[in-house]
């Protein structure tokens, strides 16, 4: 295939330009405009990508417009066989996608290829619906059936963020495509290339042209899609100052809009936790992906004398390597702004118990496993979301004071509580503020068939993403009440 990535390490790869794709066709945008892809692990050009404008999101609506009135007439079995077919092909290419992946996001290989599995598993999920998509129906009087019936919304779009290329893109199309829509793709401007290989594979396997149209750029394309009155749903995810803006923008074109957004994810820790289980998956939640993933680690909540899980927490995270066993950071502009944020605990008398400033290799963007302690809620590291390889501590005395913390921060993604005790562990499930709760397991995400989504300021709109809640969103419910003439006894329904 003509754009097959061919890097097998982690060895620099010059890559492709990253086009539109309308129509079926990969070409240019309108604007000629085109930036750089950075691999950060050698902060080097590896590539680049179109930037598109207005013109371009109506070339694409006109395209998904035209495709989509064929593609709502094949029978939901057979728009689900080319989701089978899709897999198959993810499953061959599975080397290549978790390589590509690695270069233009820095994940270690290990992360890369779970994100991959993980959007194979939603792959398989799209191809499910062939037997799951019945919307039910009932006699609900004497001679009188009611059914639903879930249509396609028509053209629909998403907007995926930089930390998952390959598997965000397939929280969406499996279900958006197989429910009959077509569908306009806003790739991350900064790992564009994970999108582009999606939608190759999903030519060969049989997906008619114009169904997935691709548009790359940055805020006006966004802003475009979320304005534009012929695309009847959104879905978003990327950080909650833009989801919130997007959520109210779209909602004002009276558009069906879901904007997943950032986190601050609290782990609680009582004394009875396990201590090899807890600290082993404490370290993973907080460093991998380098802690760019919505689900990751931020808080630690130690409550009484958890001491020496503490202590086995620093020293699994000290013989952690970066720039071997976790990626690199994004950009340059968000390594600087991890590094500020440690600075600005250590200033405000925070203690720094594992330091991963200036860890890593010589060129490319690194942080280190950074554990800080002592933090209190006024703390920028406390408040913001870093999204970095950063752990802060906060110490309490009792589950009610851990409970009143969490409770209080605005985000509500993911919480997760560490314990041996059933009793604990209910009490928790039942009073953390966050949609995604995980009892010793500190990356809570639901898998298939179950759907994901937070709460508060983590989500922005109704409903959540992927399992069946994600076929709902992208469809829209006919209620249909049939009674035939051939009934001649009167009911109050005439
Ligand atoms: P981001 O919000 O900067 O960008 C996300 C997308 O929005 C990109 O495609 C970008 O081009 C576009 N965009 C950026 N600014 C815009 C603006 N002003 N108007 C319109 N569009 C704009 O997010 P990011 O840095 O790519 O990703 C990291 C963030 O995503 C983190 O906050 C993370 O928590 C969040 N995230 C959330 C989830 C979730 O499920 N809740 C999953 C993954 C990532």
């Amino acid at each position: 295939m003509a754009n097959q990535f061919s890097g097998r390490n982690y060895d620099f790869v010059q890559y492709v330009q990253a086009k539109n794709l309308i129509g079926g066709e990969w070409v240019a945008s309108k604007s000629g405009k085109t930036e750089d892809v950075i691999n950060p692990r050698y902060a080097k050009s590896m590539g680049s990508l179109v930037i598109s404008n207005a013109d371009d999101v109506n070339a694409a609506v006109e395209a998904a417009k035209a495709a989509q009135k064929g593609w709502a007439q094949w029978p939901v079995r057979e728009r689900a066989q080319v989701m089978h077919k899709l897999k198959q092909l993810m499953d061959q290419h599975v080397d290549e996608l978790s390589w590509l992946l690695s270069h233009e996001n820095g994940k270690t290989i290990g992360q890369s290829r779970g994100s991959v599995l993980k959007g194979i598993e939603c792959v398989e999920m799209g191809a499910s619906l062939q037997n799951m998509a019945d919307g039910g129906q009932l006699d609900v009087s004497r001679g009188v059936n009611c059914k639903v019936i879930h249509e396609p919304i028509g053209v629909v779009a998403g907007v995926i963020p930089f930390n998952f290329p390959t598997m965000v893109p397939l929280w969406m199309l499996p279900q958006a495509l197989v429910a009959g829509n077509a569908f306009i793709l806003k790739p991350s401007e900064k790992v564009p290339f994970g999108a582009m290989r999606i939608a190759e594979l999903l030519e060969e396997a049989g997906l008619p042209k114009g169904v997935l149209n691709i548009v790359n750029g940055t805020k006006e394309a966004v802003t475009a899609i979320v304005e534009h009155e012929d695309i009847g749903a959104v879905a978003f995810v990327g950080s909650t100052r833009v989801a919130k803006l997007l959520y109210e923008k779209g909602a004002k074109t009276g558009k069906k809009m879901l904007c997943l957004g950032g986190a601050k994810n609290h782990l609680l820790m009582v004394p009875d936790a396990d201590l090899n289980l807890t600290s082993t998956n404490v370290v993973g939640s907080f460093t991998g992906c380098a802690g760019q993933r919505c689900m990751a680690a931020s808080v630690l909540i130690a409550i009484g004398d958890v001491e020496h899980i503490v202590d086995d927490i620093v020293k699994k995270s000290e013989a952690i390597n970066t720039g071997q066993d976790i990626g690199a950071i994004i950009s340059e502009d968000s390594k600087n702004r991890i590094v500020e944020i440690i600075n600005d605990a250590e200033k405000c008398g925070a203690k720094i118990l594992v330091d991963g400033r200036g860890k890593g290799r010589d060129e490319g963007y690194w942080v280190g496993p950074t554990i800080i302690d002592g933090v209190t809620t006024d703390m920028r590291c406390y408040k913001e979301e870093i999204f970095g390889p950063v752990l802060s501590i906060l110490r309490v005395d009792t589950l009610e004071e851990a409970f009143q913390i969490e409770n209080a921060n605005p985000y509500g993604n993911a919480a997760a509580i560490y314990t041996t005790s059933g009793g604990i562990a209910e009490r928790a499930i039942k009073r953390f503020e966050a949609g995604m709760v995980g009892v010793n397991i500190g990356v809570p995400v639901p898998r298939e068939p179950f759907a994901f989504g937070g709460w508060n300021d983590s989500k922005f709109g109704h409903g959540d993403m992927t399992g069946m809640d994600g076929f709902k969103y992208w469809t829209r419910p006919r209620k249909v009440t049939v009674k035939w003439a051939l009934q001649t006894d009167e009911t109050w329904m005439g």
